[in-house]
């Protein structure tokens, strides 16, 4: 009943990973699990068993075929480099081959106590599991690439987080489990022969089309070029979302290009580019408006790891890694403009050039920004507003002062006009790329907290169906569109993982 394993990381060197069973708990409950996802990945739902279902998920059996193991990484984390870091309560039960043949990454996540815990309990606490399934998913339907969540699972146990709270254990599904940290736990170590490894098992996994590069060198520093293409697709599509994801650390970015380890991650509502959730980041560093640059800066990183595969000779090898480390500004910049455009109903054919597209929505930002507009709205109420002259007072309504607002729609009215297309038309390409509903901080922290204190798994369950289908505005969940009233605001996320 569980799908076929296909183990790859397995049988990996020893040094890549700790075999590891997960620790069972004490009375395991599913408490969420993603039937679509587990068709895409084999599972047989007709013969599906809710108590073996349990089982599985919560690590008290293995399933059949699995090798499980913890995965050794390092990282910087706030730019301080660590050189052994792990899952250190993750573990991953092995590969599966998906319906379209991509291999896939089953973890649990919570599983107990592994060689890399470094002092914490290897658990994890409802909260922060019930936070990743609902925003993995929701990244999922607004088309961000992101690992996906399978299964939630109570343990019946507490965990300490100051106070005691439930236990938790979430099954994360994933391209694989690659991270900047994974390359950088054995560079540091100047163990490049698995550098090497992993390279080619990225090439295989994620990029298969450069496997038929001749040359080493070219082959590992088009791996390079692609991973940064892909950071880049990453972190424009969180940007025109709103999404800060709060610990960009390296051994949070992953080489297949998702969004990984979701902690004190948040979407924002009044828009501010210098906006920061997370308790832990006191400086900034991981700050909206900064999160292309972490990204860059992640991916030097990166490149430093791979430097003696791109060239015998270290310098030639800076050299070539830096020339297209300098290509991601023009990269982001290129992948930003389009998600922006087809935010506000733009088309590249259309355009009079890059620069005045891209002052046109650099000026909205500006108005939103000063207006202290809700970021989501803001975009859906423009698509009402590409229904022509008149239609635009829900969304000057947004901003603080109307006539910077108005006059911005003036100029973007003109811009539409040369698209050539049925204002209609327009409208509705925009409300399928500028959601109604996002997880907006209050919902999720009301939907956590019924679950936690009350054993009430209804308004998880109801926040989960609303974001399964964020483009289209439903009546009976317009609430569910609003910013939080002022008394129910959220500043701070907390790892508290
Ligand atoms: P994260 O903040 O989830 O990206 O984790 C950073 C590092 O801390 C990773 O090596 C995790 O495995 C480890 N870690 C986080 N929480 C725990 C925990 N409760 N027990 C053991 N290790 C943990
Ligand atoms: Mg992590």
């Amino acid at each position: 009943m569980f799908p076929e394993f296909t183990l790859r990381y397995a049988h990996f060197p020893e040094r890549f990973h700790t075999r590891f069973d997960p620790v069972p708990v004490k009375s395991p409950r599913l408490v969420a699990f993603n039937r679509p996802l587990a068709e895409e990945l084999g599972f047989d739902l007709i013969a599906f068993d809710a108590t073996l279902a349990t089982d599985w998920f919560s690590g008290n059996r293995v399933p059949e075929g699995a090798a499980p193991l913890a995965q050794a990484y390092a990282g910087h984390q706030f730019g301080h480099f660590n050189p052994r870091l792990g899952d250190g309560r993750a573990v991953l039960l092995g590969e599966v081959t998906d319906g379209e043949g991509r291999l896939r990454d089953i973890q649990l996540k919570g599983a107990g106590c592994t060689p890399f815990s470094r002092g914490g309990d290897g658990r994890a606490p409802l909260g922060p599991v019930l936070r990743e399934y609902l925003i993995s998913e929701a990244m999922q339907v607004l088309g961000v690439p992101t690992t996906r969540a399978l299964a939630a699972v109570t343990t019946g146990e507490r965990v300490i987080r100051g106070v005691p709270v439930p236990g938790a254990v979430l099954t994360r599904v994933a391209s694989s489990h690659l991270r900047i940290g994974t390359f950088q736990f054995f560079a540091a170590q100047g163990d490049s022969e698995a550098v090497k490894r992993l390279a080619d098992h990225a090439i295989e996994r994620h990029y298969p089309a450069l496997a038929d590069i001749a040359s080493p060198g070219e082959r590992y520093l088009a791996l390079f070029e692609a991973v940064q293409a892909r950071q880049a697709v990453l972190v424009a599509r969180w940007m025109g979302l709103g999404f800060i994801h709060g610990v960009m650390n390296t051994d949070n970015a992953s080489i297949a290009g998702e969004t990984i380890d979701y902690g004190p991650c948040a979407f924002m509502e009044r828009y501010d580019p210098a906006t920061v959730f997370s308790s832990i980041d006191e400086g900034g560093r991981y700050a909206y408006t900064n999160q292309p640059w972490i990204a860059q800066w992640n991916l030097a990183r990166f490149a430093e790891t791979l430097l003696p595969l791109i060239d015998d000779d270290q310098q030639r090898g800076i050299d070539r890694a830096t020339e297209v480390l300098k290509t991601y500004a023009a990269v982001y910049e290129a992948e930003w403009l389009a998600v922006m455009r087809a935010k506000l109903g733009l088309s590249e054919a259309a355009a009079g050039s890059d620069s005045a597209d891209r002052g046109l929505i650099e000026s909205l930002l500006e108005a939103m920004h000063t207006g202290r507009a809700d970021f989501t709205l803001t975009f859906r109420r423009l698509c009402d507003a590409a229904e022509g002259e008149g239609h635009e007072s829900e969304l000057v309504a947004l901003f603080e002062r109307a006539e910077p607002i108005q006059a911005w729609v003036a100029e973007w009215r003109q811009r539409l006009a040369r698209e050539g297309v049925a204002v209609g038309e327009i409208a509705q390409q925009m409300r399928a790329v500028n959601p109604a509903y996002i997880p907006r901080n209050h919902r999720v922290e009301a939907a956590l907290a019924a679950a936690i204190d009350e054993e009430d798994f209804a308004p998880f369950e109801r926040l989960m169906q609303v974001l399964a289908r964020p483009f289209e505005e439903r009546a009976e969940h317009a609430d569910y569109a609003q910013p939080a009233p002022p008394t129910a605001q959220v500043f701070r996320t907390f790892c508290g993982t």
